[in-house]
C-alpha cells in the first residue's frame, strides 16, 4: 500500500531540514516526511575554511538523525521519479509515497566526469577540491605541504553553488603562503570559465584589488576540460571573440578544482524540470510552474539567485507560508526577492560580505558599512557566528529575518 504524508520533502540538506522544522514550529500536528539517503549532514559553507586550515570537517558534520525532529518521518532512501498527476514519488527501493504537498530540494549534482581524468586523480597528485567532504581536507594538506611553485584555482561555467568559493580558497592559500614568508616563491593563477571575478561589477571591482595585492594572474574565459594527474598538467578550452575554440595546457604544482555543476539527473528527466533541467518554480513564490501543490527551493531550482545557504534561509519561510496559504485557501505571496550572500574570505582574518538580490541589486543587512570592505567582524561571522546561526536557528526552524535593503548600499554604489 502507498503511504501518504501531508507534506513530503525531497532532500534533507540545508533546505529540507529547515522547511520541516519551520513547518513543525508553525503547526505541531502536521504530518511531515523527509526522503534523505545520507546519514551525514554537512555545513558546506564551512568547506572553504576547512580547505584553508581554519576549521575541521568534524566541526562541519552532524548526524542527520539528530537534525530531523522525532515527529518528522525520515524515509532513508532516495527519490527516483515523480508522478505529479497522481501526487506520488517513487523511491530507489521501488516503494511509492503519496503526498498532499511536495517540497523538492535535493541540491545540485557535481559533474566530476565532465573533466577528463579528474576522478582518477582527485585527492592525490596535488589535485584537490573543497566541493566534496571526501577531498576538502586534502586541500589543506596541499596548501601546507607546498613551499613553492605554480598553484592553479579553477572556476567552471555558472551556475554553481556559492559562486565565490572557487576564489575564496585561492585567497586563503595566498595568505597562508604570505604568512609563511613564501608568497614570492609562488605563481598563483585563477582560471575562470566566466568573464569576471564576480557576477556583480560592484564586488568584482573590489575583488580585483585583492587579486592584485596577492600578485595573482587571472585568466578569464578559460574552462578546465582535462587533468593529467601524473604529468601535473591541466588543459583549458578558451573561446575567442569570433567563437573559435582553442586548448591551452598548463603545468602545475597544485590545482584546486571546482567541478561543473547541474541539476540532479533524476530532476533533469522528470516532469518538474525546465528546459535547463532545474526544478521549474516561480522566482518569487517558489511554487512550481505547472503543479500548484509542489514547491522547490535551494540549489535545485530554476530561480536565478546565487545558490547559497543564505538564499535558503530567506526561501524557507516563503515556502512554508505559501503551503499554509494553500491549506487555508488563502492567496499565496511573492515573498522571495532573490537574496543570496557570499562571505568572500579575502584573507585568514578578513571577509568581504557580498549580499545581493535579483537583478544584481546590492542589498546588505547592515547599514553604514561599506560592503566592499574586508573586515575582521565578518571573518568572525564566517568561522563562528554563521555556523551557529545555521545549526541553532535556521535548521531548528526558527525565523530570524534581518532586513536587507538596497538603500543601505546606495551611497557606496553611487560612488562607483
Ligand atoms: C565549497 C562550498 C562553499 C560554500 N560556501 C557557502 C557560503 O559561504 N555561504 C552560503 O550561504 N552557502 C555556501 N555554500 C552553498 C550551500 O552549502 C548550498 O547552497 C546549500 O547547502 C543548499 O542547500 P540545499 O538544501 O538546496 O542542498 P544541500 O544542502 O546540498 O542538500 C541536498 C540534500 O538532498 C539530498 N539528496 C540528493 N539527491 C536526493 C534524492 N534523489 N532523494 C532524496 N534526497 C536527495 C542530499 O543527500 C542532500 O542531503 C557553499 C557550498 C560549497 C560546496
Amino acid at each position: 500500500m502507498t503511504k501518504k504524508h501531508t507534506l513530503l520533502i525531497i532532500g534533507g540538506g540545508a533546505a529540507g531540514v529547515s522547511v520541516a522544522n519551520n513547518m513543525r514550529r508553525q503547526n505541531a500536528g502536521i504530518d511531515i516526511a523527509i526522503i534523505e539517503p545520507s546519514e551525514k549532514h554537512y555545513y558546506q559553507p564551512g568547506f572553504t575554511i576547512i580547505g584553508g586550515g581554519a576549521y575541521t570537517l568534524k566541526q562541519a558534520t552532524r548526524n542527520e538523525k539528530d537534525l530531523i525532529h522525532p515527529s518528522v518521518t525520515w524515509i532513508k532512501d532516495h527519490a527516483e521519479a515523480f508522478q505529479p498527476d497522481d501526487n506520488t514519488v517513487s523511491l530507489g527501493s521501488g516503494d511509492k509515497i503519496a503526498y498532499d504537498y511536495l517540497v523538492v530540494c535535493p541540491g545540485l549534482q557535481l559533474d566530476w566526469d565532465k573533466i577528463k581524468g579528474l576522478k582518477e586523480t582527485l585527492g592525490k597528485n596535488n589535485v584537490c577540491s573543497n566541493y566534496s567532504p571526501d577531498s576538502v581536507e586534502y586541500t589543506w594538506e596541499c596548501i601546507q605541504n607546498l613551499q613553492s611553485g605554480t598553484a592553479l584555482f579553477t572556476q567552471p561555467p555558472m551556475p554553481i553553488k556559492c559562486a565565490g568559493a572557487p576564489q575564496k580558497i585561492m585567497y586563503l592559500a595566498a595568505d597562508r603562503f604570505r604568512k609563511k614568508g613564501i608568497l614570492d616563491k609562488f605563481s598563483i593563477e585563477f582560471f575562470n570559465a566566466g568573464p569576471a571575478m564576480f557576477g556583480i561589477p560592484f564586488f568584482a571591482k573590489a575583488l580585483m584589488k585583492v587579486v592584485v595585492d596577492y600578485g595573482i594572474k587571472t585568466n578569464f574565459n578559460h574552462n578546465l576540460v582535462a587533468i593529467d594527474g601524473s604529468a601535473h598538467t591541466a588543459t583549458f578550452e578558451t573561446t575567442d571573440s569570433d567563437g573559435n575554440k582553442q586548448q591551452v595546457t598548463k603545468i602545475y604544482d597544485m590545482i584546486h578544482v571546482t567541478p561543473p555543476q547541474s541539476a540532479p539527473d533524476f530532476i533533469k528527466k522528470s516532469p518538474l524540470a525546465n528546459a535547463a533541467g532545474w526544478v521549474d518554480v516561480n522566482p518569487k513564490t517558489l511554487q512550481h510552474a505547472k503543479y500548484s501543490n509542489i514547491f522547490g527551493l535551494g540549489d535545485a531550482t530554476s530561480t536565478p539567485n546565487a545558490k547559497t545557504a543564505a538564499a535558503v534561509r530567506k526561501q524557507v519561510p516563503v515556502v512554508v507560508d505559501n503551503i499554509f496559504g494553500l491549506i487555508n485557501n488563502k492567496q499565496i505571496k511573492d515573498g522571495y526577492d532573490g537574496y543570496g550572500s557570499c562571505p568572500l574570505t579575502t584573507s585568514l582574518n578578513t571577509v568581504m560580505l557580498a549580499e545581493f538580490s535579483y537583478d544584481g541589486k546590492v542589498t546588505p543587512s547592515f547599514p553604514l558599512l561599506d560592503p566592499r570592505k574586508n573586515r575582521f567582524i565578518w571573518w568572525w561571522g564566517k568561522t563562528t557566528g554563521f555556523p551557529w546561526l545555521y545549526w541553532h536557528l535556521m535548521l531548528k526552524g526558527y525565523r530570524f529575518d534581518i532586513p536587507h535593503l538596497e538603500s543601505y548600499a546606495k551611497r557606496f554604489v553611487d560612488e562607483e
